[in-house]
């Protein structure tokens, strides 16, 4: 059984999700109103976003990444510092902890929205375990001022981790243990495994995101992520790449997320596949060691 799941960016993507039958949220990308608006919205303002989420896919699963600003997402009303490197600068999770008053503010809206329902929070661009455990902190927190104020909230939600970067993937087995569920971010993870910026069209044919490093890599989640019993699910663009769809279910993924317009494309390619030859195909590009042999194998489809 393998379940899809809609990558959400505004919530006017609901209904594209809905019609094709997503089976719930794998990604909401939840920097998309701050990026809008002209001013950092309020927790009220971001309550009612994440409530209209959770209510309108009721009974589902909705995964809520928190900020992920930085890079090549920059908020036009907030100083930026000049970097010379944004991706590898203050982005993401980083952002979050260096800004713990715009975190909390979020986490504390996330909560509230999902009083009374299940609901998953992923981090973004977690680099180390402290990453996650100081996370996990302040989502504590923001539990425990909530409870003191005698405001409805989610009382346990769901914690994950976003595998984005290569020293993730070294302490996969160790995230795998700590967090309720794995998330892998493919978009940013080949970018940083290769060296390539995604946005740098001068090296766009660097971008492979078939390379052997990759697949390896996510191997090395999925192994992880099974051993431990910690739910796995993919969310980057390879999650609707239909050459390597038998690969990814080759290594055990079962959840898929994607833009949700590309979700019939990805039922047809799943229901022609057997997953015992998947394994076999998974084994035989793990074998492999050069680009272009991965490539003319999976040309062949
Ligand atoms: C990713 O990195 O694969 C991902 C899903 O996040 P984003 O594309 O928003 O960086
Ligand atoms: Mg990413």
């Amino acid at each position: 059984r393998v379940r899809l799941l809609a990558n959400i960016n505004l919530l006017s993507d609901l209904k594209v999700a809905k019609r094709l039958k997503a089976e719930g949220v794998g990604l909401y990308r939840s920097e998309l109103p701050f990026i809008v608006r002209n001013d950092f919205p309020s927790e009220e303002e971001q309550y009612r976003i994440y409530r209209t989420l959770l209510e309108e896919m009721a009974g589902k699963e909705v995964v809520f990444r928190t900020l992920d600003i930085g890079g090549d997402k920059m908020l036009s009303y907030f100083p930026s510092v000049n970097e010379a490197n944004p991706f590898l600068g203050l982005r993401a999770l980083r952002f979050s902890l260096r800004h713990k008053d715009i975190f909390v503010q979020q986490l504390r809206a996330l909560l509230r929205a999902g009083a009374g329902s299940r609901m998953r929070i992923m981090f973004p661009l977690v680099s180390s375990v402290d990453d996650f455990v100081q996370a996990r902190d302040v989502v504590a927190e923001c539990r425990h001022v909530l409870r003191t104020e005698g405001v409805a909230h989610c009382s346990e939600p769901e914690l994950g981790v976003m595998m984005e970067l290569p020293s993730a993937v070294e302490i996969a087995e160790e995230l795998a243990q700590e967090a309720d569920f794995l998330c892998i971010g493919t978009n940013d993870l080949v970018q940083y495994i290769l060296a390539e910026d995604r946005t740098n069209e001068q090296v766009a044919e660097l971008y492979v995101p078939y390379h052997p490093a990759v697949l390896r890599s996510l191997k090395r989640i999925a192994a992880a992520a099974e051993r431990n019993g910690t739910d796995l699910s993919i969310c980057g663009d390879m999650a609707s790449d239909s050459r390597m769809i038998p690969f990814l279910l080759g290594i055990g993924i079962r959840t898929l997320s994607m833009d949700s317009a590309r979700i019939p494309k990805v039922q047809k390619r799943i229901s022609e596949l057997d997953i015992a030859e998947t394994k076999k195909t998974a084994e035989t590009l793990l074998k492999m060691s050069r680009n272009s042999d991965v490539a003319s194998f999976l040309q062949k489809g």
